[in-house]
């Protein structure tokens, strides 16, 4: 599906930032405003491309200048690396996502960035993922306020829930939901017309997350990353982890390795879906379940069973 980047009114008082295509580092963020109250949902991945959404929101909304608040929905950088520009505001996360944030500082990735020219295949494919981001100057700002699993936060005199429904996607995976306005902003629990990435699973965990999603009365749906969705992305969410999983449990009792697995699968109707090589891992984390063993993946060697899916793919 085709989208520009820019801001959209999703209901009243709230937006929804969307960056195309939605792939590798391209996410969504969010605003709420009431008044003079404001909320940000996410920051960017890197400094220029926040800076950009903040002044974007400050033209079409004036009272966007000063960010009250601050929810990352969770600890991936392309959700929280732009978090110094609202330092002022009170950041918010959960509990889980405040500890894993400081896991993968900015510096990290500007290193890998620096040495991925010297890093053969996987360096090339991690230059096409995150070559046209810059790690530079990114002072990792961190959440003041945690909390357990839920949370209701005040913008004026609206409401919003806040749900941490992970480990799924990470670790902590907060959504975001303005009830009385229909609109759910899911970070990324849903990825709209791309492959998930299960970075800490488990799978069926997620699953779960879109069942609750499912049974809330929402309407427009601002994902992580992609277009805008309704619940109807979320119900086919579902049915491709369900499919998946009956795929790798068929492939796992006959022997086949992960990285196997994922080129024999046939994705169906998800065939036209981004970012296929992101498979690999959700295979790998279905395995680890159906093993017992639920560590989330590794992401050295997450990348290069996604680079050589990539390249063969
Ligand atoms: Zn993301």
């Amino acid at each position: 599906m085709s989208y520009e980047t820019g801001l959209l009114e999703v209901g009243e008082g709230l937006y929804a930032y969307v960056q195309p295509d939605g792939g590798w580092g391209w996410s969504n963020a969010g605003l709420v405003v009431d008044g003079e109250s404001t909320l940000l949902v996410d920051t960017l991945f890197d400094l220029r491309l926040t800076e950009e959404m903040l002044r974007v929101m400050r033209r079409a909304v004036p009272a966007a200048a000063r960010i009250d608040t601050l929810v990352n929905t969770h600890a991936n950088g392309d959700h929280c690396y732009g978090n110094q520009l609202v330092g002022d505001a009170r950041i918010v996360a959960s509990e889980r996502t405040a500890v894993e944030m400081s896991e993968l500082p900015p510096a990290a990735m500007a290193a890998l960035i620096e040495q991925a020219p010297h890093m053969g295949e996987l360096g090339t494919f991690f230059l096409d993922c995150f070559g046209s981001f810059d790690f530079g100057e990114i002072q990792l700002t961190l959440p003041q306020q945690t909390f357990d699993d839920e949370l209701t936060l005040a913008v004026g005199a609206r409401q919003l829930h806040l749900i941490d429904v992970g480990p799924a996607h990470t670790r902590g995976d907060t959504l975001v939901h303005a009830a009385a306005e229909r609109v759910l902003f899911t970070g990324d629990i849903l990825f709209s017309g791309s492959h998930p990435i299960v970075w800490a699973g488990p799978v069926s965990n997620w699953i779960a997350a879109c069942e609750r999603i499912l049974a809330m009365d929402v309407e427009v749906i601002v994902p992580g990353h992609g277009p805008l969705a309704s619940p109807a992305a979320v119900r086919e969410l579902k049915a491709y982890f369900e499919y998946l999983y009956e795929q790798a449990r068929e492939r796992h009792a006959a022997g086949m390795s992960a990285p196997q697995a994922a080129r024999s699968i046939t994705l169906d109707r998800w065939a036209t879906w981004g970012n296929a090589e992101r498979l690999v891992v959700t295979i790998a984390s279905i395995y680890g379940e159906l093993d017992g063993d639920h560590r989330p993946a590794n992401p050295l060697v997450a990348f290069e069973q996604m680079a050589e899916l990539a390249r063969s793919g």
